[in-house]
């Protein structure tokens, strides 16, 4: 099985050892094809993201990726398009998201008993739209002295992750989809995404279905998590609710994520490549390593992906071996050969 391995940089190349370790315990032979991004691809193509280097990925279809700093302020790309136009990003992250037509950003919100303390029981997904949204990038400087960004709603962006994350709840037996919006001021562009959710729920009458205001939806997440199920929400909504979600849950280092195109997929922690942490070997490895999960689950293996999290969720849960983000004072890789020895352990009984 081939596998692309984006390994990013800060704590990436650190977690993404970690990630390939565990992977490899289930037993399964991958082969893991190191693919350049960023300085790796500069150096090679003159460029952090060349059209090379996307079509490996689209051939590939499935590919771990490892954080990548994002310099705040200038981290624009521009990328030259097939028919010899130009497209220019707000960032690497996303212009890797957008060259490859990935659309939806799964989330996994899940508690751990011994590390969430009253969130253990939390378990929700935010599915996060990734094409639109200010994220777009369309800044503009009005003078020297304002700047001003285009939020943007499209139809078809919106009904597109509105039946994602139907059919998601409908396939894993989830019962309910929030959608979280502004419509009460944002009323044309969270209106027009808020209305596209409630047209998919008349698709999905099995699925239950209501909508929160985003700040609304903060307080209640912290004071009544079980209120939640399967969320759906505009690209700069999901990203700053996941990252408040995943601080109830104990640790940016236990939330996994994947990027979800039609051909290709892309699976990646939630998380940064905390720079103020990096090369120091004591990064949680969980949130790629349970990404890794996404990616074993996505090309059908559920049996190994489920040892994954079950070994994962043991070893955090059990507290022996964990990183000083959690309390401890184990080392990545110490981690990830405890989540290893473990994921043996549970694939061997499973016989
Ligand atoms: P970005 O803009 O790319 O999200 P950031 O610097 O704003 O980057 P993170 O890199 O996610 O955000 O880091 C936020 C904080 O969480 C930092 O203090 C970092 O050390 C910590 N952190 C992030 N990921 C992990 C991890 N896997 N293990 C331990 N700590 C982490």
């Amino acid at each position: 099985m081939k596998v692309g391995v984006l390994k990013g940089n800060g704590i990436g190349p650190e977690i993404t050892a970690a990630t390939i370790r565990t992977l490899n315990s289930t037993g399964l032979s991958f082969e893991w094809i190191d693919v350049p991004i960023a300085d790796e691809a500069i150096a090679q193509y003159g460029h952090p993201l060349p059209p090379q280097v996307v079509n490996t990925i689209r051939e590939l279809k499935v590919v771990i990726k490892a954080p990548l700093i994002v310099n705040k302020g200038r981290g624009r790309l521009t990328c030259a398009q097939p028919d010899g136009s130009e497209v220019t990003y707000p960032s690497l992250n996303n212009a890797i998201r957008r060259e490859l037509g990935l659309f939806v950003n799964p989330r996994p919100l899940r508690g751990i008993p011994g590390i969430s303390g009253k969130y253990a029981d939390m378990d929700v997904v935010v599915m996060r739209e990734i094409t639109e949204d200010v994220y777009i990038g369309w800044e503009f400087r009005i003078g020297k002295t304002s700047a001003q960004a285009i939020k943007l709603t499209t139809r078809e962006a919106a009904i597109r992750v509105a039946r994602y994350s139907f059919e998601y709840a409908r396939k894993n037996n989830r019962r309910k989809v929030s959608c979280l919006h502004k419509a009460n001021v944002l009323n044309y562009t969270d209106g027009l995404f808020l209305n596209c959710c409630k047209e998919m729920a008349q698709e999905y009458p099995d699925i239950q279905f209501d909508d929160f205001m985003i700040d609304a939806a903060c307080y209640t997440i912290i004071k009544q998590p079980e209120r939640f199920d399967i969320i759906v929400t505009a690209n700069q909504y999901g990203d700053i609710f996941s990252d408040l979600g995943a601080g109830l849950v104990g640790s940016l280092g236990l939330a996994p994520g994947a990027n979800i195109g039609e051909n290709v997929a892309v699976f990646e922690a939630s998380h940064g490549a905390a720079p103020d942490i990096a090369g120091q070997g004591i990064a949680n490895p969980g949130a790629l390593i349970l990404s890794g999960a996404l990616m074993l689950e996505h090309i059908g293996r559920t049996r190994e992906s489920r040892a994954v999290i079950e070994a994962t969720r043991l070893v955090m849960g059990e507290g022996r071996v964990l990183t000083p983000d959690l309390g401890g004072n184990a080392t990545t890789m110490n981690v990830a050969d405890e989540i290893a020895r473990q994921i043996e352990i549970i694939l061997q009984s499973s016989y």
